[in-house]
């Protein structure tokens, strides 16, 4: 099962990824936690990438979809959930050469309800487990409910480089969209509702 889900930042991506990684036992491949862990790694690739990370840019076109190219080969040839990647109309293309996509779920969310989920959005570094600290707060403050471990916030969750994130993702990632809608496996989810709602909507179409 080869999936990759497309949508705006905060759009509920990464939380539907883990649901569907939980039920499915597919491998869930984002490429942010892989370039975030490249860049706080400190190699060369994460050096080059970590300030196109924090102003909220597309980095090197290329040199990003050789190496997740390149992790999806060594990781998850066989089956993976795609969570942030393809980002661009050349990685979808890119992709494509490469592996047989079953289906592109594209989460629908407004730009306005994005501001505000992504400022209070924090994350779980060992689960990848997404909380909110008010529409979906952790049972004790700032801890994960699964692991026990503190929570963080990403340094590009703020305002002024979310503003330029969704920037971003209007002109580079809504013609990936177009890309799977031509090959008729695009599946378009509204995004706002609640995340289970969604995710039963995600199984009857995988099922
Ligand atoms: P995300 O966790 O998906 O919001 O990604 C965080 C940041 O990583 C983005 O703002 C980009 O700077 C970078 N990034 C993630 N995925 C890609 C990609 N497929 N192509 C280029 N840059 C990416």
């Amino acid at each position: 099962m080869k999936l990759v889900l497309i949508g705006p930042p905060g759009s509920g991506k990464g939380t539907q990824a883990v649901k569907i990684r939980e039920r499915y036992d597919i491998p869930h491949l984002s490429s942010g936690d892989v370039l975030r862990k490249e860049a706080s790694a400190g190699t060369e690739f994460g050096k080059k990438i970590k300030p196109y990370m924090e102003s909220g840019e597309i980095g090197p076109a290329e040199l990003i979809t050789d190496v997740i190219l390149h992790y999806i080969e060594e990781h998850c040839p066989d089956g993976f959930i795609l969570d942030g990647f393809p980002r661009t109309l050349y990685q979808a293309e890119k992709l494509g050469d490469a592996h047989d996509i079953k289906a592109a779920i594209f989460i629908d969310v407004s730009e306005r309800e994005i501001v505000s989920r992504i400022t209070g959005r924090r994350m779980c570094r060992n689960c990848n487990i997404i909380y909110h600290v008010t529409n979906k707060p952790p049972r004790v403050e700032n801890t994960c409910d699964k692991c026990g471990l503190p929570l963080y916030q990403r340094p590009d969750d703020n305002e002024e480089t979310i503003i330029n994130r969704i920037q971003v993702y209007n002109k580079e990632t809504k013609p990936v969209l177009d890309y799977y809608r031509e090959a008729g496996t695009l599946r378009t989810m509204n995004g706002e509702r609640d995340t289970d709602t969604i995710f039963s909507d995600i199984v009857k179409l995988i099922g």
